[in-house]
């Protein structure tokens, strides 16, 4: 029986017909030259924390985790490059080793680094592009099985798509990313009502560092997150830090979610009582210690890019859907910030951006949910988050994306014989792969 493959959420699974874990860019190299020679297909996985259909093949699947680690830090101590396979966990604690670190980050530190970043993953916070745009050169071996160092100066079209590519341009294995020295965050949270967010938020995101809310659906109520960097010692972990991050937000959390899918018609009181709990607390530790936080609740997530002007009436128009049809929902939806960034396949390509999420607890049903969320999305100019669930395929997507046939023409360059293309890239990327069979046959649809 050959190897199962799942995903985080158990949203995607496949037995793929090899499983691969190549450990040098020559052994990545001789595979994919094995692949494209039998007409074989194959996807790279990272640490399998996206909800989509990215990964899945029943021909090869290949992980890098044995392409991992520092490989150096520049003279200048600006940049640090990295084996693509590198958990962010342990990135952070390398580079914090090196009086270093990432200058933001997302909110969970299980993603191997090229993974999180072929998607787009993403912080919050006025001043920072998703995390793609740390990425000052990188190592990518395309369908062909030639090996390219690609950066602003060397073939740099290629090198500003491949950012963000889906595992569609080549195998990456290796990045340089600009580094900050290390640094502390002060991080603080607080409840607030929503109304008064609505005014305040960007006044909070021009005076904080890093701002995100977690907004409870049927409350009018939200948590509040700020964090800037500070002088203060970092702190040792509190056994009050343990009964909010552990505790509450998850154990607690884990049962009222039962609850919830039980009891479906509990979800608005659940989520009501998740934001009185919410208290005012602080904490000082070094970066990569203050972005992640413990999931230990499963859940499904969709997550949309949309224009930053529009956030307000974009939120009022969620609230006002979800007062109508009085969705079972309980799990906080969650809102940040991103600056515009150049990657053409960047959901905040071109425009000072804030990011919804919309979750809904494993087990019980989201699509009605999400549906009703997409429309709005959708209609305020929404990109979705790639590594998220969502409805879009080529057609609608390729009017979002002003780069999208440029994008597309250089993907056929390093792939010529579509060898990293499965279904969900095909239907999403509008393109057929009857070429791997036959390399060199490639039929667009
Ligand atoms: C609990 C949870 C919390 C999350 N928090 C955030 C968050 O705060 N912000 C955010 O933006 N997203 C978040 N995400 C989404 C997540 O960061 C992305 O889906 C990310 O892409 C997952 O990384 P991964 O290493 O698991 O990669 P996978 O999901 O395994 O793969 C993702 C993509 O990367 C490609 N890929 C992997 N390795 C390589 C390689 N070496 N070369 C080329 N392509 C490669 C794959 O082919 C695939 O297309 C979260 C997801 C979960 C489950």
């Amino acid at each position: 029986m050959s190897t199962l493959w799942r995903n985080w959420s158990g949203s995607e699974e496949c037995r793929p017909a090899a499983y691969e874990q190549p450990a040098d860019t020559a052994a990545v190299q001789a595979l994919i030259k094995r692949c494209r020679s039998s007409g074989q297909s194959l996807r790279v996985t990272g640490a399998a924390h996206s909800f989509t259909g990215l990964v899945p093949t029943d021909q090869t699947l290949v992980t890098l985790h044995k392409l991992a680690g520092l490989d150096q830090v520049s003279e200048d101590r600006k940049t640090a490059t990295v084996w693509a396979g590198t958990n962010l966990r342990t990135l952070g604690q390398l580079l914090h080793a090196e009086g270093l670190a990432q200058e933001n980050l997302g909110d969970i530190d299980a993603q191997a680094i090229a993974g999180a970043l072929s998607t787009g993953t993403h912080g919050t916070g006025a001043g920072f592009g998703t995390l793609s745009t740390q990425i000052e050169g990188l190592e990518i071996v395309d369908g062909t099985g030639q090996v390219h160092w690609l950066d602003n100066h060397n073939k740099s079209d290629v090198f500003s798509a491949a950012r963000i590519a889906l595992g569609s341009f080549g195998l990456i294995t290796r990045m340089k990313l600009r580094t900050d020295p290390a640094y502390r965050l002060e991080f603080v949270t607080g409840k607030e009502s929503l109304n008064d967010v609505l005014i305040n938020f960007k006044n909070y995101l021009s005076r904080h560092r890093n701002y995100e809310f977690y907004w409870f659906p049927y409350s009018g109520m939200v948590q509040n997150k700020f964090s800037d960097k500070t002088d203060k010692p970092a702190q040792a972990h509190k056994a009050t830090e343990y009964l909010t991050d552990i505790v509450l937000e998850n154990y607690v959390f884990k049962l009222f979610s039962e609850i919830a899918r039980i009891f479906p018609s509990t979800c608005e009181k659940i989520s009501q009582i998740s934001a009185k709990a919410v208290s005012t607390s602080r904490k000082v530790n070094w970066s990569h210690q203050v972005y992640a936080t413990a999931r230990l609740v499963r859940f499904q997530e969709m997550e949309y890019n949309i224009p930053r002007e529009a956030f307000k009436d974009v939120v009022r128009l969620m609230e006002k859907r979800m007062a109508r049809e009085r969705f079972r929902v309980h799990f906080p939806i969650e809102c940040r910030f991103v600056a515009a960034d150049d990657i053409p396949l960047s959901p905040a390509y071109g425009r000072e951006s804030a990011y919804i999420a919309v979750h809904m607890y494993k087990g019980m049903p989201h699509r009605e949910f999400f549906q009703a969320m997409e429309e709005i999305f959708l209609a305020h100019e929404g990109r979705p988050h790639w590594g998220k669930m969502h409805s879009l395929e080529a057609t609608e997507l390729s009017k979002r994306y002003p780069l999208w046939d440029n994008f597309q023409n250089l993907r056929e360059q390093m792939d010529p014989d579509g060898i990293f293309l499965n279904p969900y890239l095909e239907k999403l990327f509008g393109v057929r792969k009857a070429a791997v069979q036959r390399p060199g046959l490639r039929v667009q649809v």
